[in-house]
């Protein structure tokens, strides 16, 4: 990867003149949206979960700005990604999600890198670990109050807090994660934090840990000693209803390849899906799937797809969406305004990252991870 730096803006990529798009990340933003997650979290710490390369967004410059705007303890999902950060981040506390890979301990104890242990069989063998090592090796534990995903259950919480003193090494923290926190209306959410407020009372004295962005923006009783937002400092939707209040951070610009004629009735890309209802003028924009942009963000004659924002005005998608290219209806669009070379925007301009996932039948969460590695990535502030 070309790194360029020029002003504030640093950009990572091709060149933007090579790049079929470009992904603009206002670090400042994500730094504005860390210190309101904060704010909202106090007297909780606020953590921050930086997995899946910074949900997408560059785990280097991603974890530059969350640190300088203050965060100290971060959350990865692999040990994989924990090696980048420890090398971006050399003092921060560094939780892998995903815990403890066999075999793998070791790297844990050298890159003082904690795992969120959540079976007994980590659990053994992080305190096999400790017993030979002659540091303390803390490490989270993973509780299940209801996700039934990760984490040890209830019953074996309580075992293993009668063990603790037996322990070689010292839980640093107590975790679990809500199920239902994006619907703060639905009865699991209180269920889960009673739960978790009675299996943290045997560990005296180890800070707790529940709420992820949803947990923290709609329940307070959830926020106990540590929170761990993610979505919520990208800018993306952590709650299914009600305003978004976080800054957007992402931007996408898409480059016109040509802007072509096609005539009422015609069709318009793969399986002539979508056939126009006058004659129009498509914009051909040079990037698709490949680039994290759904197939299902693509129209038909029986579906809308997403939309673009060209010289102020929505253009739809037109017909499906192919590996390399995208086409959107212009047609009102002045001339003059829209031609080759220009960008259209596909998130931005009022298009929230959520808007863009919703006509493709989904989250945030997932546009913002499969953000293509073709794009010219221009990363503003920080
Ligand atoms: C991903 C994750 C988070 C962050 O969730 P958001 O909904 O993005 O805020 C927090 N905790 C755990 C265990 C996670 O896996």
């Amino acid at each position: 990867m070309r790194a360029r730096i020029f002003g504030a803006e640093k950009s990572t990529g091709p060149a933007a003149e090579e790049a079929g798009g470009i992904l603009t990340i206002d670090l400042n933003a994500l730094a504005a949206n860390y210190r309101d997650l904060k704010k909202r979290a106090a007297p909780a710490a606020c953590a921050a979960v930086v997995k899946a390369d910074g949900y997408g967004l560059g785990l280097g410059p991603v974890a530059q700005a969350l640190a300088g705007a203050g965060c100290t303890t971060f959350f990865v999902a692999l040990i994989e990604e924990a090696l980048r950060l420890r090398a971006a981040l050399p003092t921060a506390a560094i939780y892998v999600l995903d815990g403890l890979n066999p075999g793998t301990a070791a790297l844990f104890r050298t890159l003082r890198v904690e795992p969120v242990l959540g079976s007994w069989p980590e659990i053994d063998e992080w305190d096999g670990l400790a017993a030979d090592s002659d540091e303390p090796l803390p490490a989270a534990v993973h509780i299940d109050t209801g996700m039934r995903r990760h984490g040890i259950s209830n019953e074996d919480a309580i075992a293993f807090a009668e063990r603790l003193k037996l322990l070689h090494f010292k839980p640093s923290l107590v975790m679990s994660h809500l199920a239902c926190a994006d619907d703060p209306s639905h009865p699991m959410n209180a269920q889960q934090i009673v739960e978790f407020r009675a299996l943290r009372s045997f560990f005296p004295g180890i800070p707790a840990s529940l709420a992820n962005s949803a947990g923290l923006l709609a329940h307070p009783d959830a926020r106990f000693d540590l929170v761990r937002p993610g979505i919520s400092l990208y800018g993306g939707r952590a709650l299914i209803k009600g305003d978004n209040p976080m800054r957007p951070v992402v931007r996408l610009q898409l480059r016109i390849v040509q802007v072509r004629n096609v005539n009422k009735g015609e069709s318009v890309g793969y399986s002539a899906e979508q056939h126009l209802a006058r004659d129009s003028r498509i914009a051909v924009l040079a990037a698709g799937y490949a680039d994290g942009i759904f197939r299902a963000a693509g129209a038909s004659d029986n579906k809308k797809g997403a939309e673009a924002v060209v010289a102020g005005k929505r253009c739809p998608i037109v017909g499906r969406v192919s590996m390399d290219l995208i086409t959107i209806d212009v047609t009102n669009v002045p001339e003059a305004e829209v031609k080759r070379g220009d960008l259209a925007t596909l998130i931005g301009d009022g298009i929230s990252v959520d808007d863009f996932a919703a006509r493709a039948g989904t989250i945030g969460y997932e546009v913002l991870t499969n953000l293509g590695r073709r794009f010219a990535r221009v990363y503003v502030g920080g």
